[in-house]
């Protein structure tokens, strides 16, 4: 279980996240963090611990983004740490995921043989490896998900 949030719009987003977050604690409370896209950059704060952690990196994240996401972790894969932490970015791609990937072992061992390096125990991070796979070579968010779905 965790609380996940999005948000797109016209304003700014950083405290509408941490406030949405805040309704969503009881879902999960190890470890929470937040992305936002800004200027076409992915800025990412994260902590171990309650959301009372997360509030003084909020400063951090540039607060004029009105695109971001939320996650509070309930961990499944992986102790609750900072870097197990979701959102999980790597190269253009930022992740948060509520659930198990049940068949993350086998992928994962795929990727190892292909010389990816992990850099969490979570297995949300093979998600956000094969989705830049796929990116590499449909670079179209949409179809790069569905193409991705068939294998999850
Ligand atoms: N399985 C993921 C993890 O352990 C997500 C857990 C959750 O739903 O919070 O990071």
């Amino acid at each position: 279980m965790c609380g996940v949030i999005g948000y797109i719009g016209e304003k700014p987003c950083v405290e509408l996240i941490f406030k949405g977050l805040k309704c969503l604690e009881y879902r999960g409370y190890d470890s929470s963090g937040i992305a936002v896209l800004e200027e076409g950059a992915i800025s990412v704060i994260k902590s171990e611990g309650k959301l009372d952690k997360l509030a003084p990196l909020l400063s951090a994240l540039p607060h004029n983004a009105t695109l971001g996401m939320g996650h509070t972790r309930w961990a499944t894969h992986g102790a609750p740490t900072k870097v197990n932490a979701h959102p999980h970015k790597e190269r253009g791609v930022a992740v948060i995921h509520n659930g198990i990937l049940e068949n993350y072992q086998e992928l994962k061992i795929e990727l190892l043989e292909k010389g990816v390096r992990f850099q969490t125990d979570t297995d949300t991070e093979v998600f956000v490896h094969l989705l830049n796979q796929e990116l590499d070579t449909v670079p179209d968010l949409r179809k790069a998900l569905l193409n991705l779905i068939q294998k999850l």
